[in-house]
């Protein structure tokens, strides 16, 4: 494993991140349309840090909104490119997004946990997931990292995190960091010592 993470020299790793309850606001009704999205003060700021510093940043999300019938694939489309729209603001770029849209019911390897989504980014774009990190707001998002051999997993208390992590104390895996929101993971991050620490 890596010492730690450098700007500029990270490697053959990127910087997963997960989308709702880390980017914006999560809600019990799910993002719908460009007015349900709300940044979390800060994320896009954040992203545009990881993008000035050398590292690319890739979303995987689960987006069942679109098999429930609940989300067109082109309005979903809007939100990404909202997102994005926000983020170069801050001078930042998402490399790519990779979405699972299948329902639970129907038992893909992509939707988180599973590690499918990571599995498709490695085949396109050849990233070393050992040498990557996840950041997230869900168990969901450690299982799948961890499932998927990301190096290092940093859950932050933003959306599902604080719940979450009483699961995770119970039931693993943990994370490498617990992070107040996406900003203070960034920074994290930049500071190199995501792969230095000691395991959560
Ligand atoms: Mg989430």
């Amino acid at each position: 494993m890596k010492e730690k993470m450098v700007k500029k020299d990270c490697g053959k790793g990127v910087v997963f991140l997960d989308r709702d309850g880390v980017i914006n606001r999560d809600s019990p009704d799910y993002i719908r349309s460009v007015s349900d999205f709300h940044f979390i003060p800060g994320s896009a700021e954040a992203i545009g840090k990881l993008f000035a510093a050398g590292l690319d940043v890739i979303l995987i999300t689960n987006q069942s909104v679109i098999n429930r019938g609940w989300v067109t694939e082109e309005k979903l489309s809007d939100i990404f490119q909202h997102l994005c729209q926000g983020v170069a603001l801050f001078g930042g770029k998402i490399k790519d997004i990779f979405y699972c849209p299948h329902r639970p019911d129907e038992g893909c390897s992509c939707r988180k946990p599973g590690p499918g989504l990571f599995f498709q980014a490695e085949k396109k774009h050849g990233m070393d997931l050992s040498e990557s990190i996840m950041v997230g707001d869900s168990a969901k998002d450690m299982q799948a990292a961890e499932a998927a051999g990301v190096g290092r997993k940093i859950l932050v208390k933003t959306g599902n995190g604080q719940k979450d992590m009483a699961f995770l104390k119970k039931n693993g895996p943990l994370p490498d960091y617990l992070a107040e929101d996406l900003a203070d993971a960034v920074d994290r991050i930049l500071s190199g010592s995501v792969f230095s620490c000691k395991k959560y």
